[in-house]
């Protein structure tokens, strides 16, 4: 197939690309490299420089040969969606938009696009399923949740056949694609860092949570996994539907105990600095996997978080990740 791969200079994009032009796809990047990095865009894919609003323009004539688009462009740091909505609104939603609107004049009818755990928002029960509330507690998730509401309105207005896959905690590697943000927020990257002797400590945020030893419970998913879902999402795709999987192991694992599992991975002890809790974050948030593994025949290959960090750490300190 020939796919617009928005995004596909970042972590998640760039190895769903890898996969997508391994699998023999015509894969074309559309990525302003606000947040990505040129060298991570696969060789094998073409790259095109631009925001998502552009689309139609930087492209023409040329979209309307497209079969597909996997959307991977937005802003997705929570704390930056609390100081700056208007960013968030105008960028992922507004951005989206004009996408929409520029696949439906050239005809583009497919899209795959990447939502998030957290347009759930605190979940009343876990795991959390696809049709549980959607009650987003940032902006983030609120402007994630609004293309979702889109989407709908799309699939149901002019036959849109779209899939959102909503992720949980991804991490991993995929080779030497890793996750490398300039303003690194999440937590196995930043442990990472201190093993590296980038950083001192790690920050433990909050200790006195409901969960078993006090720290916040996620659910890790394999980049590689991941990526994989989007390829059966594709392919999944239907005229005038648009359904929703949530993407993620099924497992909670706390604070420390991923601090712990690093520590065996790197044989470094890392320390840790507690410290307050990190406003917006959930206790525990476990996705249920349950609905696209019995729809679209998914199921996680690496599960094991040691695996999970393992791949990270060897892509980290430049050995490239055994998953690939
Ligand atoms: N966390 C932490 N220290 C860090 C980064 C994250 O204690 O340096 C915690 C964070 O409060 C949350 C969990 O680790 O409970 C996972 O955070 P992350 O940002 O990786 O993912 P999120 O679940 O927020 O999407």
């Amino acid at each position: 197939m020939r796919l617009l791969v928005t995004g596909g200079a970042g972590y998640i994009g760039s190895v769903v690309t890898a996969q997508l032009v391994e699998e023999g796809h015509e894969v074309t990047v559309l990525d302003d490299l606000s947040t990505g990095h040129a060298d991570a865009v696969p060789a094998g894919a073409r790259f095109v420089r631009g925001t998502i609003g552009e689309t139609g323009t930087l492209l023409g004539e040329s979209f309307t040969g497209f079969d597909a688009v996997l959307h991977f462009a937005a802003k997705s740091l929570v704390g930056e969606s609390v100081e700056r909505p208007g960013l968030y609104w105008s960028n992922n939603l507004g951005g989206t938009l004009a996408l929409l609107d520029a696949m439906r004049r050239a005809g583009v009818g497919r899209i795959v696009f990447s939502s998030t755990a957290a347009t759930y928002g605190e979940p009343e029960r876990t795991p959390i399923s696809e049709t549980d509330p959607t009650r987003p507690t940032n902006p983030y998730g609120a402007s994630k949740l609004a293309v979702d509401t889109a989407l709908s309105a799309f699939a149901g207005l002019y036959g849109l056949a779209a899939v959102s896959l909503r992720y949980f905690n991804v991490a991993g590697a995929y080779g030497d694609l890793r996750e490398r943000h300039t303003v690194e927020t999440h937590l196995i990257p930043n442990v990472l860092k201190v093993a590296l002797g980038e950083r001192e400590s790690v920050s433990l945020f909050g200790t006195d949570y409901p969960t078993p030893d006090g720290t916040c419970v996620r659910d890790y998913i394999h980049v590689a996994d991941l990526a994989r879902a989007h390829l059966l999402a594709l392919d999944a795709t239907a005229a005038g539907a648009h359904q929703i999987f949530n993407l993620g192991n099924g497992t909670g694992f706390s604070v420390k105990e991923v601090i712990d599992v690093c520590r065996e991975v790197t044989g470094h002890e890392i320390p840790v600095t507690v410290g307050p809790r990190r406003p917006g974050d959930p206790a525990v948030l476990v996705a249920s996997s349950e609905k696209i593994q019995r729809e679209l025949g998914w199921k996680p290959v690496h599960p094991a978080l040691r695996d999970i960090v393992a791949d990270a750490w060897a892509a980290a300190i430049g050995k490239g990740s055994v998953s690939a």
